[in-house]
């Protein structure tokens, strides 16, 4: 791991304009012919997947916490819509399919927020915890674009509009099963870990 000075020579990003998470800036870096002083060694020299893949097993569990906080915004707005919309005759939240939406979203966003509660409460008395991290960020994340779909569902045609912020929290959970190790690569680690057995190679 070493730290490159940006401004230096053979250092070139590009910006990438994405779907969701827009506040935050995405790019690709380019580093062909960079060089850094051995003074720029970051940890321990040849221990840089190691200490990547440690840095993974926090990095997994803040990105789940991201998709709760989207899911629960998205959950808070679809609470407040459905008992302010009128439809046949009374308010959408009497309608039992409406409940149910909630009753769903509000069992999933617990689920999610538990999960990672219980990867923090690991990492914190340092045990190896990367089945469990690999839990909350696959779980949290696919959760958050469930619930934040049921969302844009339960307020209708507005709900795909830019005028309500449900279009946004769908936007930007999708994009949360991806980084730091996609759904499928955190399974794969579930797997290996429970099975002893590695499907990635
Ligand atoms: C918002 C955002 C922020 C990011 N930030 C960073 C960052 O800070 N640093 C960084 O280095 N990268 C970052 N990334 C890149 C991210 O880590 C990769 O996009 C991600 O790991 C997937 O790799 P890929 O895009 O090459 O997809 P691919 O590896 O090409 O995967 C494509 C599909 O194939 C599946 N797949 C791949 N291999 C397997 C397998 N063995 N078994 C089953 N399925 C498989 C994947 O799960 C995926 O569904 C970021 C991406 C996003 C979207």
């Amino acid at each position: 791991m070493l730290l490159v000075d940006r401004d230096g020579d053979n250092y070139q990003s590009r910006e990438l304009s994405k779907m969701g998470l827009v506040g935050a800036s995405t790019c690709e870096m380019f580093f062909d012919g960079a060089t850094a002083p051995a003074d720029n060694l970051l940890g321990r020299s040849g221990a840089g997947l190691f200490q990547t893949l440690k840095l993974f097993e926090t990095a997994r569990v803040f990105v789940g916490l991201t998709a709760v906080g989207i899911a629960q915004a998205a959950f808070e707005e679809s609470v407040e819509y459905a008992k302010q919309r009128r439809q046949h005759g009374k308010v959408i939240a009497g309608h039992q399919l409406m409940q149910a939406y909630i009753a769903e979203m509000a069992t999933e966003l617990d689920a999610g927020r538990l999960l990672c509660h219980r990867a923090l409460h690991l990492l914190e008395l340092g045990v190896r915890c990367d089945t469990q991290t690999s839990m909350a960020k696959w779980y949290a994340t696919e959760m958050a674009v469930r619930v934040a779909s049921k969302a844009i569902q339960i307020h209708g045609g507005v709900g795909i509009t830019t005028d309500f912020r449900v279009e946004r929290h769908f936007r930007n959970a999708r994009v949360l099963p991806i980084p730091d190790g996609t759904t499928e690569i955190q399974k794969l680690i579930i797997g290996r870990n429970t099975l002893g057995v590695s499907a990635f190679s």
